[in-house]
């Protein structure tokens, strides 16, 4: 597996230019890297991108910290909605009794937030999907669904507790609560999980 480290990054707070994939601008495209340290997430590097021409901008940040993987549980309900939760970009949310399931994907960003406001974005991501489907839903998925909003309210009303579960092969999430159980990943389990890069086997690069 290849994973960037520290040294691999030698600029800090550095200007390149670039053309513009939006309009093709040459040389119109400003490119920052900035190294920053985020509580809880260590040290980061900050990408942003905006174009002189057309004003597009984006912006993403990488974890430079490998620390341990790292599998934090914590049985939630409604005592346990302000504890605090930080997910970084490598992470996995499950809350497996309700067959919720967040893994990383290119596009994830890392976040604190509190026990809730997980609840609240399976909640969103749960309703999205049901408008996607729209009226041919079928009714099975449609029980499912509503199901899940039910069971996530009454976690936060105190009517049900469940397991919170939050994976991170490289160690820079935390559930910061004392009733969390922290383990370490084994390496195989580590393996599994998904972070969100393209990782190769070095026996595949030649
Ligand atoms: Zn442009």
């Amino acid at each position: 597996m290849i994973c960037m480290s520290k040294d691999d990054i030698f600029y800090n707070n550095e200007i390149m230019y670039s053309d513009c994939p939006v309009c093709g601008g040459v040389k119109t495209l400003e490119i920052t890297n900035r190294t920053d340290n985020i509580p809880y997430f260590g040290d980061i590097l900050e990408t942003a991108v905006s174009c002189n021409s057309c004003g597009y901008q984006s912006s993403d940040s990488i974890s430079l910290e490998h620390n341990d993987p790292v599998r934090f549980k914590l049985k939630i309900d409604s005592t346990k909605l302000s504890s605090r939760v930080a997910k970084s970009q490598t992470a996995t949310v499950s809350i497996p009794d309700l067959g919720l399931k967040v893994e990383p994907g290119p596009k994830s960003q890392g976040y604190v937030s509190n026990v809730e406001g997980i609840l609240n974005r399976f909640e969103s991501a749960v309703l999205r999907a049901l408008k996607l489907e729209g009226d041919d839903i079928d009714p099975d998925v449609q029980e499912n669904a509503l199901n899940i909003i039910d069971n996530l309210t009454r976690i936060k009303l105190g009517e049900m507790s469940t397991l919170l579960i939050l994976e991170d092969p490289f160690g820079n999430s935390v559930i910061d609560d004392d009733d969390a159980d922290k383990e370490l990943l084994t390496p195989e389990e580590a393996e599994k999980l998904q972070t969100g890069f393209a990782t190769f086997d070095e026996s595949e690069v030649e």
